[in-house]
């Protein structure tokens, strides 16, 4: 609130207005009073109330925060969350937003934003990918950071949820472009990244490269080689056997203890899967190992259904995209539209590409057991309604692609001790510690009757609550 004297100097400046300024007819004071009004929140807490264009907490809004705000809400009230703690854990802590020129390679300067959201500090540095796509916004990553915190709070990772992010269209820029990007979003970030602050990760678009150069900005501007500043690492810079495949791997961990409680044969089920990225891909290279039939996947130019009844040939997807950059044309298969492929009758669908493409739209005519989210926030509110309805369980993100943060961690870790763990030890240690918040969750789903994700979320928002009342609030 502003006191008398406050009120008697900004009079006093508006006196060096001119006579005919439209301000001279304001009351400023007011004005401001008016913006920073306090007001109870619905939370029960005094807020600021801003009248201006931006409505208090909207900053983050957009479709994929309501949805995990919503998420929230609902295991918090499964929880029964004190008040404080909704307040405390709902919006995210802090956000960088950043302008940045790039020279691109015809000489002309192209002005890019770029993103980093840490939604909470309560367990440690912050951590989560950072993607280049035409849609990042500050809401998306916000809601991103978001599920990183309940992921690392239910694999028992000492962090706290990030996520960063630059609006671009990647297959536009050059390999020169994406470095000089890289490098100048890499800079701007310094001073809120740090293997001890927040440390990013690939993401959608991104991966080793962009994490080497990354990692050489920050050691160039600090003057010494910090390889803990980023994981996801090529391996000879301090990278980790394993991380490369870690998401995808785990998604099939999860998913073969997924089955065995349903008692769905793996090794012989039918997986449709969208996106053929690096988590898509391992997945569906482990899954065509394992002896369980691929029968549609697709990327973002087209989706391919086998034809016959043995899944498809995913050495020779394989090898198909490596020579023609994408499944556009390949040959011995149908082609579908990408979002197609989820629809198609199989028992296990996998979203490993972009948000929110299982909606109400098309939920009632997926036709499959269960769905497992190797993507980030694939299903919508509604359409997950839908899809418990039909009693199609929906094994949530938090829990299906963790597998990722959870050998960044194993990297992290090596990083900071300056020693090497084995293929073998990556592995073991991944599979237990998914293993063990597999269990968590099912726990969890058994003693309080409820879907996998609200499960998964409460477990999760239990412990991270619990660290912030254990810490108190400072000062
Ligand atoms: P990627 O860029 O390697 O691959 C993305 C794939 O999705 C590509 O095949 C692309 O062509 C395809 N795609 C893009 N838009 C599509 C669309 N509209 N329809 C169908 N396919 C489309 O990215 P990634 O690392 O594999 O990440 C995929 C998802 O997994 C993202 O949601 C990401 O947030 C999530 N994720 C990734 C990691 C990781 O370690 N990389 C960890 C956790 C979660």
């Amino acid at each position: 609130m502003l006191s008398a004297t406050d009120e008697g100097s900004a009079r006093a400046r508006v006196e060096l207005v001119p006579e005919d300024h439209p301000i001279r007819n304001a009351n400023p004071v007011r004005a401001i009073l008016r913006r920073y009004r306090p007001r109870m929140s619905a939370h029960g807490l005094d807020v600021a109330e801003d009248e201006g264009a931006v409505a208090p907490g909207s900053e983050w809004d957009s479709d994929l925060y309501r949805m995990a705000t919503k998420q929230f809400d609902v295991a918090a009230e499964l929880l029964g969350l004190d008040q404080e703690f909704r307040v405390r854990l709902r919006d995210p802590r802090r956000a960088l937003v950043v302008n940045f020129p790039v020279r691109m390679d015809s000489g002309r300067t192209a002005s890019f934003t770029g993103y980093r959201v840490q939604h909470t500090l309560t367990m440690g540095p912050t951590k989560g990918g950072f993607r280049y796509a035409p849609d990042v916004s500050l809401g998306e990553c916000a809601a991103l950071s978001m599920w990183m915190t309940w992921k690392c709070a239910l694999l028992g990772l000492p962090y706290g949820g990030a996520k960063g992010g630059v609006r671009c269209t990647p297959a536009d820029l050059s390999d020169a472009e994406r470095e000089r990007l890289t490098r100048r979003y890499a800079a701007e970030l310094i001073p809120i990244v740090g293997p001890d602050q927040d440390i990013p990760a690939p993401d959608l678009a991104t991966g080793e490269r962009e994490m080497a150069w990354f990692m050489d900005t920050y050691s160039q501007q600090v003057g010494y080689t910090v390889p803990g500043v980023v994981t996801g690492k090529p391996l000879v810079l301090g990278g980790t056997t394993g991380r490369r495949e870690a998401t995808g791997l785990g998604v099939v961990y999860v998913l073969e203890a997924v089955c065995e409680r349903m008692q769905i044969l793996l090794r012989d089920a039918r997986v449709a899967i969208q996106g053929y990225g690096n988590v898509g891909g391992v997945a569906a290279r482990e899954l065509h190992a394992i002896g369980a039939r691929v029968v549609a996947i697709s990327d973002a130019s087209s989706g391919v259904v086998a034809s016959g009844d043995r899944g498809l040939n995913v050495a020779a997807l394989d090898l198909w995209v490596a020579e023609h950059g994408s499944l556009a044309g390949y040959p011995d298969a149908e082609h579908v539209a990408p979002a197609d492929v989820l629809e198609v009758p199989c028992e296990v669908v996998i979203p490993a590409a972009v948000s929110r493409v299982i909606t109400a739209d098309n939920a009632e005519r997926l036709d499959c057991r269960l769905v497992i989210e190797a993507a980030n926030g694939p299903t919508t509110a509604e359409a997950e309604a839908i899809l418990l309805k039909r009693g199609i369980p929906v094994i949530p993100d938090v829990l299906a692609n963790a597998g990722g943060v959870t050998v960044s961690y194993f990297e992290w870790v090596q990083d900071q001790q300056r020693y090497s763990w084995d293929e073998l030890e990556i592995h073991e240690r991944l599979r237990r510690q998914l293993r063990a918040a597999y269990g968590r969750v099912t726990d969890a789903v058994d003693r309080l009757q409820v879907d996998w994700r609200s499960a998964a979320l409460s477990v999760a928002i239990e412990r991270v609550a619990e660290a912030a009342r254990l810490r108190g609030i400072y000062p």
